[in-house]
This record gives C-alpha cells, sequence and structure tokens, in this order.
C-alpha cells in the first residue's frame, strides 16, 4: 500500500484527522477529569471549613460576656491561642506573629476541633473596630482587619494571597455576647498549600503524560488507517488486475483480427476460397469478443445487484433437463457418459432469474465436459435438504489440485491457460457461475482431487 503514492498520502491525512481528533477528545477529557479534580476538593475543603467555622461559632458564642474580651471558657476551647499583648501596635507590627502575643496554654482537656489541629488552619478573633485580639494555628502574613466584609455574618468564603504566593480560604463571621451585643469578629481560615500542590502535581502528570499518549495515539491512529484502508485497497487491487486481465483477453482476438487481415491485404490478389477463410477467422475471433463482452457485461450487472422484479419461480426439473438436453450432443463426441439424476418426486422450485440459473449450471457442467478425457462420466444430481436446493455436478476428469481450487472462482483464472484456450474458456465461467449464485443467496462448493475428478456443489434456498 505504501508504495502507491495516492494510498500513501491517504493514509498519512486519515492517520493525522484520526490522531488530530483524538488528540483534541484526550485534551478535553484530560481538561474536564483536572477541572472536576479541583472542584470536587474545592467544595470538600469548603464544606469542611465551613462546618468548623460554624462550630467554633456556636460553641465559643454563648462563653463571652464582654465586647472584644475572650473568657477563660473560650481559650480553654481553643489550642494554642496567642493572645495579643499590646494593643496599640499597628496591624503591620501585629502581624508578625509569637513576639507580641502570649499563648496561654490549658491543660484541661476541653472539646477541641480535631480539623484545626492539622496544623493548616488558622483562627483569629477581632474586635468591633477591627483590631486584632487574638489567634491560634499559622494565618498568612498579610491579613489583616481590612479583609472583614462588612456584612461578615453571610459567612462568604473568600480566597487570599499572601507575600509568598500561598493561597487561603478564609470566612469571617460576627460574634455577638448572649444579650446581642456586637462582640466582635471570628475569622476562620486554611492553607491551600496542599490543595494546590496536589493540582501541581496532577498538571505535571498530564503535561508529561500528554506527549506521550500523543505517541500512541499516533502510532495507533497510524495503524488504525492501515486497517481502514486494506478492504479499499485490496479492491483497488482487484480492479486493477481485473482491467489489465480483461484488456489481454480482449487483445487476443483483436490480435487475430489484425494478423488475419494484414496478411490478406498484403496479398496481391485473393481467391474466394481465401477470402472466406478470412471471413471465417474474423467471424470465430468475432464471436469470441462478443462471449467476453457479453460475460463481462453480466458480471458488471450482477454486481450492481440486478433487480429482484424479473424473478420468477423456476423449476429446477426443466432447467437440468434442459440442460441435458443441449449437452447431449457435445458429450456424445467428446465420449462421455452424461446423465441426469432426479432424487426427488415433485417440482423443486427456486426464486430467480430462470436464464441465469440455467447460465449457472450450464457453465459448470460445459467445463466438466471439457475436462473429462473420452470414456469419463458426468453425473448432475438434484436433491433437496431443508429449505435448500442441492444440484451435484460429478466428473471423472482430471480434477483440480489442492492450490488452484480456491482461485478458480476468480475472474480470469485458468489453471491451464493454454489447454483452457484451446476449449475457447476465458477463465470467466465460474466466476460468472459464482456471481449469480451469490445472486440468488446461495453458494458453491467444490471437491476435487486431481487425476480422479471434481463434485461441484451448487445449493440455491428452496421456494416454499
Ligand atoms: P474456463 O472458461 O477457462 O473454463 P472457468 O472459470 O470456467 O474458466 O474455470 C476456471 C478454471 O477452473 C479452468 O481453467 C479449469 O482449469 C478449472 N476447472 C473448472 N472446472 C473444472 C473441472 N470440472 N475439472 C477440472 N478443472 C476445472
Amino acid at each position: 500500500m505504501n508504495q502507491n503514492q495516492l494510498f500513501r498520502s491517504t493514509r498519512w491525512r486519515l492517520a493525522g484527522w484520526y490522531a488530530g481528533v483524538m488528540g483534541l477528545i484526550l485534551g478535553v477529557s484530560g481538561f474536564g477529569v483536572y477541572e472536576a479534580i479541583a472542584h470536587a476538593h474545592r467544595v470538600s475543603a469548603d464544606q469542611e471549613l465551613k462546618s468548623v467555622a460554624g462550630m467554633l461559632h456556636d460553641s465559643l458564642e454563648p462563653t463571652l460576656r464582654q465586647p472584644g474580651r475572650l473568657e477563660t471558657a473560650a481559650k480553654r476551647r481553643l489550642p494554642n491561642l496567642c493572645l495579643m499583648r499590646d494593643r496599640t501596635v499597628d496591624n503591620q507590627t501585629q502581624s508578625t506573629l509569637g513576639e507580641f502575643c502570649t499563648a496561654e496554654r490549658h491543660t484541661s482537656p476541653a472539646h477541641r476541633l480535631s480539623a484545626i489541629h492539622q496544623g493548616d488552619y488558622f483562627i483569629r478573633f477581632f474586635d468591633k473596630s477591627g483590631q486584632l485580639i487574638a489567634q491560634s494555628g499559622s494565618p498568612p502574613q498579610q491579613l489583616s482587619t481590612e479583609l472583614i466584609p462588612e456584612n461578615a455574618t453571610e459567612q462568604s468564603l473568600l480566597t487570599l494571597k499572601d507575600t509568598s504566593g500561598l493561597r487561603y480560604r478564609h470566612l469571617v463571621l460576627a460574634l455577638d455576647t448572649p444579650t446581642n451585643q456586637p462582640w466582635g469578629y471570628l475569622q476562620v481560615g486554611r492553607s491551600l498549600a496542599d490543595f494546590d500542590d496536589y493540582l501541581a502535581s496532577v498538571r505535571i502528570m498530564m503535561l508529561l503524560g500528554l506527549p506521550l499518549a500523543m505517541l500512541l495515539v499516533g502510532v495507533a491512529a497510524w495503524w488504525l488507517a492501515e486497517l481502514a484502508m486494506r478492504p479499499i485497497y485490496q479492491s483497488y487491487q482487484q480492479i486493477q488486475q481485473f482491467t489489465a486481465d480483461a484488456a489481454h483477453e480482449l487483445r487476443t482476438p483483436l490480435a487475430a483480427i489484425r494478423a488475419t487481415v494484414e496478411s490478406v491485404l498484403r496479398l496481391a490478389c485473393i481467391s474466394e476460397a481465401e477470402s472466406r477463410e478470412t471471413l471465417q477467422v474474423i467471424e470465430r475471433q468475432n464471436y469470441r469478443l462478443s462471449q467476453l463482452v457479453s460475460d463481462l457485461l453480466l458480471l458488471s450487472r450482477l454486481d450492481r445487484k440486478i433487480q429482484h422484479n424479473q424473478w420468477h419461480l423456476c423449476c429446477m426439473q426443466d432447467l437440468l433437463n434442459d440442460i441435458e438436453e443441449e449437452l447431449a450432443a457435445l458429450a456424445m463426441t467428446q465420449q462421455i457418459k452424461l446423465t441426469t439424476d432426479i432424487q426427488v418426486d415433485q417440482p423443486i422450485q427456486v426464486l430467480g432469474d430462470e436464464e441465469q440459473l440455467y447460465r449457472l449450471i450450464f457453465n459448470i457442467v460445459v467445463n466438466a465436459l471439457h475436462y473429462t478425457p473420452a470414456g469419463g462420466q458426468v453425473k448432475v444430481s438434484l436433491d433437496c435438504r431443508d429449505q435448500w436446493v442441492l444440484i451435484h455436478i460429478q466428473d471423472t476428469g482430471i480434477g483440480i489440485a489442492p492450490e488452484h481450487q480456491k482461485h478458480i472462482f476468480d475472474r480470469f483464472y485458468r489453471i491451464n491457460s493454454d489447454r483452457a484456450r484451446v476449449s475457447g474458456g476465458s477463465g470467466l465461467g465460474l466466476s460468472i457461475a459464482r456471481a449469480i449464485a451469490q445472486a440468488h443467496q446461495g453458494t458453491i462448493q467444490v471437491h476435487s482431487e486431481s487425476g480422479k475428478g471434481s463434485q461441484f456443489t451448487i445449493r440455491l434456498p428452496k421456494s416454499v
């Protein structure tokens, strides 16, 4: 296939399209999977953050008595709470942790939320004016009072980035005293570093995997293109072979006519006998040509699936008797015993084109007569099994070697072309027979042994 320019370029184009489309589908699916992973992580992180913040808010709020002041009960609930020592320092200074806060350590086994122990959580308390009161965990370097939204009770989740580029997700909730006085704000947040690291590794895996996947897609596309084009290439080769064979077959009688005419034209004068002989040669070759052309036309009509409106019920007994009658003279000349054995009493009918069915059986019986030496036998029998009509044509002829058996139904195939030419065969007889059988939803099988004879079995659907 690769030697043919047209097929090679088509294969490249087809493989290119396959690879392109599959690459696009892979890319889009990869992006979709990535987005789905990111979304699932985002949603679960947000849910966790909301529930932690909600629980903290609900457990701390009843302990608050005085606005801006954390009671001991509240401090006990939080691990490693760091209270701001100097409330006068500016926000910038406050954000450098540790130096200005006193760690509150409580040994009492108070209920603590496990999520905020995990290291990536942080909690901050602000008074009404937005001044930092206390914090726990490791908040980002740049969180400030400005981050507290005006309507903090709406529980809006926000994402922040600190100076080092780390992302944080946080939630600010308003705190009130039991007497409904505004106490301040509770800010609960978590670092998105682990989440971002995970997504980065997924991205790297996808980026590294994509070229590899594309390479595999390319190889698969090249192979698939070859697979898809193979039957087209085979039928292209068959057409080429058929055209060459047909041209060759047509050339032979044409060359014979031309040679005969040329040789006669070279003579100064021709006798009546010579002109008659020339005309006879021309007539013979012309007959051969018209036979060939009508065979080719029949084959092309059978290939195009002829309309079935000309079909009618054909009696197989009548067909076999007609064939026997027509070939009796030929059999006698060749000293071959031709017999017909009909093993059924009631008429056997097949729905089809009578002329074609006649041609189908005729071709095989004629072959049997041609390839059986004098003194041999050709037996045609008709049988019926289930829904099938079986016609066996058995001869005691030269037989067909196993290596030729699978080719004899090919167009223009002749085992011994010289002998076949003498017998007048062009190698189309069996291909026409098979095409007719197939057009009638039937089959032809051959069993043969070199030197012993052959048996052809035609199987046609019986009409009920
Ligand atoms: P042809 O017109 O040459 O007979 P066919 O298509 O009818 O072409 O047959 C193809 C070839 O199969 C023949 O050339 C012949 O060699 C072989 N063949 C067909 N029928 C028989 C048979 N009954 N016995 C032996 N050889 C046969």
